[in-house]
């Protein structure tokens, strides 16, 4: 059949196969709300026997009155006990018929762990099912991807077991690590420049040299870069930076640095290796200026745009990236979470701060709870269902998945920026409680405060206390690092806390932060090392001057924990008397789960 003849609503495909997605998500936005009834009615009815549904006697219903009458909403904290059951070993239909595959370990935390979201071997295949519509929307926008590559960064992270043997791991790592992705078919439109034994190697430095090392070898077939984040981008920019010099002279020489020494990597990269003193020659001229502004255009001349995630926290990277690509079309493409794939954005080459996703009612059956940051009860009576919410309306999106979760906030605040057929598309606001966030680590502001806690005893003896602070998220560094505004008050002014104290409170902090953080630090090397700086006395007065004059209430102030707005971390850091930086890794294993 022509594929003219097959043309979407979305726009004429590229082939049939992209013909097909669309028509795909044509059917399943148009009818958006029966898919959701029959999702939820799917899911109630393979788990009616399970104990969580039997314990809210749901007694086999699955229609939606029933659901919503009986099943109350939950977050995490309330589902642990369940889980710590099935991580000990409990195989027992607990959340779900089918048996739970592995958990996926979230970025978000509690209690300072990872959150472990239960899975089934069957969201494999959701997720892929997600993926693939993905290049079919892209291929609308820019034409020609199959002409050349994708230099995309992926990679895993560590792995663990819980007591009971089940695999925990992040999502993307059981993804990299599937069939699914492993033996997928070739698809012309999705070529990427790394192999699978580079993005699969769990050493970041190998893993990332490698993947460099191919991405430099194919330089002109690269039609786009990405990663999933904007910071994990950054960091292979800076990577470039630290490591030019030896992988010019891999190129040069045709050979491989002695550091990569995973056998799987080697043996590929012996297929990609060659001399090539022309591009090593290109490569030390431009890595040796002094000037990287629009280095990314410069050695990969043929890129047309970056996909990386840019919504969220990450939009903090913007301008950054937009110095070493010259302003390429940052494109986000999916919206997604250890608990469920939820959606994809359907204009993918529209500016950062248009980005919409539309949630696809295929993947979960999702819920909405009106965001209102005043009230302090919440209850389910309020969810709103998919196709139901109103645009311009923020709302913290609330789930049932095909794995056992039911009514789980997820802790995504979501605005409703228009719809897609029936489908709402939503930008992303932000997540609930987080106020620091360099990359996937996300820090609220009790984990915050405890951790200044726990540095600040190290001042103890020299008869000194930390009378406030706030904090920053510093992204001008690669990694960006965590900067914390101490005012310091010494009633002993002989024994002012020394350098080497206030390097013990970095550390201090460092260890009191979550798991995320720290993985952050030690093994994905993604955060830089903690800063505190010292502020004059006096200085949070003229913080709360300031908010003052600019129209908050005196009795109402409280100190910010974070500060973003500009003229608020000038007048902080013109007032520093000293800044200190943490000397030392924190601690960090692969969790072990109790
Ligand atoms: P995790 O459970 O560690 O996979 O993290 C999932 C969380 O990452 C989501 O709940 C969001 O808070 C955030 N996230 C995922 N995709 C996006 C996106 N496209 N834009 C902004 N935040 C995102």
């Amino acid at each position: 059949m022509a594929v003219d003849a097959l043309c979407s609503p979305l726009g004429p495909p590229a082939c049939e196969k992209d013909a097909k997605a669309l028509q795909f998500i044509e059917e399943m936005t148009r009818s958006a709300d029966a898919v959701q009834e029959s999702v939820l009615a799917e899911i109630l009815s393979r788990n009616a026997q399970t104990e969580y549904l039997r314990m809210y006697n749901l007694d086999g219903a699955t229609d939606r009155e029933s659901f919503k009458s009986k099943i109350p909403m939950v977050t995490y904290e309330d589902l642990q006990p369940i889980i710590q059951r099935i991580a000990n070993g409990d195989r027992s239909p607990i959340l779900s018929s089918h048996p739970i595959s592995e958990f996926l370990t979230s970025s978000g935390t509690s209690a300072g762990e990872r959150k472990l979201m239960p899975t089934i071997q069957e969201e494999l295949d959701r997720r892929q099912l997600l993926y693939s519509l993905l290049m079919p929307v892209m291929n609308l926008y820019m034409p020609g991807l199959d002409k050349g590559k994708g230099l995309y960064f992926l990679f895993v992270k560590s792995e663990t077991k819980t007591p009971g043997g089940l695999m925990a791991r992040p999502v993307l790592t059981s993804y990299y690590k599937s069939n699914h992705f492993k033996t997928r078919a070739f698809d012309p439109y999705n070529v990427y420049t790394s192999p699978n034994e580079a993005i699969l190697c769990p050493d970041s430095f190998q893993s990332m040299y490698s993947q460099m090392l191919c991405g430099l070898y194919e330089r002109k077939q690269v039609l786009r870069l990405g990663a999933i984040f904007a910071s994990g981008l950054l960091r292979a920019i800076r990577f470039l930076q630290l490591n030019w010099r030896e992988l010019a002279h891999d190129i040069r020489t045709g050979t491989l640095n002695s550091k990569i020494s995973d056998s799987d990597i080697r043996g590929c990269m012996a297929r990609v290796l060659r001399s090539d003193p022309e591009l090593a020659n290109f490569i030390e001229f431009e890595c040796s200026k002094e000037n990287w502004e629009r280095i990314i255009t410069r050695i990969w001349p043929n890129t047309k745009y970056l996909e990386v995630i840019v919504t969220g926290a990450m939009s903090q990277y913007i301008p950054t990236l937009d110095y070493y690509s010259g302003g390429l079309p940052k494109v986000c493409t999916m919206y997604a979470s250890s608990e469920c794939y939820f959606g994809l954005n359907l204009n993918p080459m529209c500016k950062p701060s248009e980005v919409s996703y539309t949630i696809m009612p295929n993947m979960a059956y999702f819920e909405f709870l009106p965001h209102d940051p005043n009230s302090l009860t919440v209850t389910s009576d309020k969810l709103v269902d998919l196709v139901n919410v109103e645009v311009g309306k923020e709302y913290e999106l609330v789930i049932t998945t095909y794995a056992g979760l039911c009514r789980y906030r997820v802790g995504d605040i979501l605005r409703v920026t228009g719809f897609h057929n029936s489908a709402p598309q939503f930008s992303f606001i932000r997540r609930k409680n987080v106020l620091l966030s360099i990359d996937s680590d996300k820090t609220d502001e009790a984990e915050l405060q405890s951790a200044v806690d726990n540095a600040s005893v190290v001042l103890n003896e020299f008869n000194t206390t930390v009378v406030e602070y706030t904090s920053y998220a510093d992204t001008k560094t690669i990694p960006g690092h965590y900067v914390i505004y101490w005012e310091l008050l010494s009633k002993d002014s002989s024994k002012f806390p020394t350098q080497d104290v206030l390097e013990k409170c970095c550390l201090a902090m460092e260890e009191s932060l979550n798991s995320v953080y720290r993985q952050g630090r030690v093994e994905c090397n993604s955060i830089g090392p903690l800063e505190i700086r010292v502020v004059k006395n006096g200085t949070f007065e003229e913080l709360m001057d300031y908010a003052i004059s600019r129209g908050a209430s005196i009795n109402q102030y409280k100190v910010p924990r974070c500060v973003n707005y500009t003229p608020i971390t000038e007048l902080l850091d013109s007032r520093v008397v000293s800044s200190h930086f943490s000397q030392r890794l924190p601690h960090w294993t692969p969790e072990r789960r109790r």
